[in-house]
């Protein structure tokens, strides 16, 4: 490079800046300011919400913050984010001062996925013939943006409920794909392989699951060729850990049956949430698979961590502070039990009895 980027050339993109006390990055998106909240505190039972909201961003025909109208969808609908935290056109640069100041761009892809036209759905209230467009639009999105020649992974989550942070209750998901393998896909591959190396090839989460089923105390469901567990090393109370039971690497890779399962698991499972403390449960989740950079990754099997805050109630979350923002993550309540406490709900939602 010509001349030496600046901090101000650094924040005039998205990029992300290396943390040599952690060896990760941290991602900045100084473009993105004028996000829309349309959150709101968690609503308890009994409240419905309405199945069109007019003042609603992403509900079927409405106009959305930076000007753009959402077709009358009446399945899934994917759009480009109109406040993204990458962007496509970010220049490439790489910022460095010695071992300590690391900087470089970091283009990339933000889109948003609506679940469904009903504004006061969840996935958890969507049939399972609802949910099922849901996923084939995160495979068909996952290999799109994969097969982008600048993308090298593709994350798809979901925020759900303000506890979370998600910005509108409406059901939906996002999609960011990156340029580089962010930090959580990029530590689990280097244990992937690492075990693989250790095991004669083996694959830790094949081996994991395969002790998981033979004990079945932390199992929560099996739907076919997928299972829902709490992991034994989980951090969150109600921590779940969903894994296909064939070595997929992604999620293109997933046949039609195994899609089938996907989402009637995906209901089961959130349904059984809700009805834990009869509240809309909230939680991020999102997929962990094959990084999208070129190279075979066959170590790689693909799962869906889910992360939701909620300990003793529809009020009461869990708060990483202290000794666990400082030290070591700590929980009261065991796996086991959680994974018990899980196992006995009803998958009849509370609002349908
Ligand atoms: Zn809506
Ligand atoms: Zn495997
Ligand atoms: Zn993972």
């Amino acid at each position: 490079m010509a001349t030496l980027p600046t901090l101000a050339d650094l924040n005039a993109h998205p990029h992300v800046r290396f943390n040599p006390l952690r060896g990760e990055w941290i991602q900045v998106s100084p473009h993105r300011t004028a996000r829309p909240w349309q959150g709101q505190v968690e609503r308890t039972a009994g409240d419905e919400p309405p199945r069109y909201d007019p003042t609603c961003y992403l509900c079927p025909g409405n106009e959305r913050a930076g000007g753009n109208r959402n077709p009358a969808y009446t399945s899934t609908f994917v759009f480009d984010n109109d406040f993204p935290a990458l962007l496509p056109a970010t220049p490439a640069f790489e910022s460095r001062d010695g071992d300590l100041l690391i900087g470089r761009a970091e283009p990339g892809i933000c889109r948003v996925v609506c679940f469904s036209p009903r504004h006061d759905l969840t996935i958890a209230r969507m049939s399972v013939a609802e949910l099922r467009p849901v996923v084939d639009v995160w495979v068909d999105e996952a290999r799109a943006l994969g097969a982008r020649p600048e993308i090298a992974y593709v994350q798809i989550f979901e925020n759900r409920g303000a506890a979370m942070g998600a910005s509108n209750p409406h059901p939906h998901g996002q999609i960011w794909a990156t340029a580089s393998v962010p930090n959580e896909p990029l530590r689990e591959q280097r244990a992937l392989e690492s075990y693989a190396g250790a095991h004669q090839g083996a694959c830790l989460l094949c081996d994991y699951l395969a002790l998981e089923r033979s004990r079945a105390e932390r199992i929560v469901i099996e739907e076919g060729s997928f299972v829902a567990l709490v992991p034994f090393w989980g951090v969150w109370p109600f921590e779940t850990l969903v894994i296909p039971r064939r070595h997929v690497a992604d999620l293109e890779s997933l046949s039609s049956g195994e899609r089938d399962d996907l989402a009637r698991l995906l209901t089961r499972l959130t349904t059984r949430y809700d009805n834990l403390f009869e509240t809309p449960f909230p939680y991020s989740m999102g997929f962990h698979q094959r990084p999208s950079d070129g190279a075979a990754h066959d170590e790689w099997h693909l799962h869906l961590h889910f992360f939701p805050p909620l300990l003793r109630s529809a009020t009461v979350r869990k708060f990483m502070v202290g000794f666990e923002m400082l030290g070591t993550p700590q929980r009261d309540l065991t796996p086991e039990d959680a994974a018990s406490r899980l196992r006995t709900l009803s998958e009849v939602h509370y609002r349908d009895r």
